[in-house]
């Protein structure tokens, strides 16, 4: 299970490069591995260098980790995410572009119709906080709610699944919904 689990981190990392959605050692994966732990990606490596061994086993409670690689930057927005929303089983934070076009307009993304069932109405903007801090863990986790995604101001975006493939999908989406409709405006 936790071999699996390890290996799809590094296989959905892999991914989410070849399909231009991360770039260099931006962004960050997880997936939650039991009741009390979650497995993440390390901090500030590349993708497409990884290794199952190399995903990080941190303590949603406490946010303590095993091993001698750093887990994410960012491992206490995933941690939250995982405490507020017992749906979730898996946690993709990318910095792609048409995220990042409202995250610098600062606004919401509206969801196009054929986008809605996934994504909902619209994905909210969370208020800017600097990056790995509890501003922006608390700020994003709020405008989360109980959606798929939200757009993190002049950041990024985070997206939310019942697993890593559910996850990624929600990416993948929320970057093709951004496009049609500015697009389509
Ligand atoms: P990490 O490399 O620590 O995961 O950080 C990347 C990032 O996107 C921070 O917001
Ligand atoms: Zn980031």
């Amino acid at each position: 299970m936790e071999q699996t689990l390890r290996e799809q981190l590094v296989e959905y990392g892999n991914k989410l490069v070849a399909s231009g959605l991360v770039q260099g050692t931006w962004g960050n994966l997880s997936v939650r591995l039991d009741d009390k732990y979650m497995l993440t990606t390390p901090s500030g490596l590349d993708y497409t260098r990884l290794t199952a061994d190399d995903m990080v086993k941190v303590e949603i409670a406490t946010l303590k980790y095993e091993g001698s690689l750093k887990p994410t930057s960012e491992k206490g927005l995933h941690a939250a995410i995982y405490q507020s929303r017992p749906d979730v089983g898996s946690v993709i934070h990318t910095h792609s572009k048409y995220a990042c076009v409202f995250a610098a307009a600062q606004k919401d993304m509206p969801v196009v119709r054929e986008h809605r069932e996934t994504l909902g109405q619209e994905l909210k903007l969370a208020k800017y906080a600097l990056p790995g801090t509890k501003a922006l863990m608390k700020n994003t986790a709020e405008a989360l709610g109980e959606n798929a995604g939200a757009i993190m101001a002049n950041h990024g975006m985070v997206a939310v699944g019942k697993d890593l493939a559910n996850a990624f999908e929600i990416c993948e989406k929320i970057e093709e919904n951004g496009r049609i409709y500015l697009l389509t405006k």
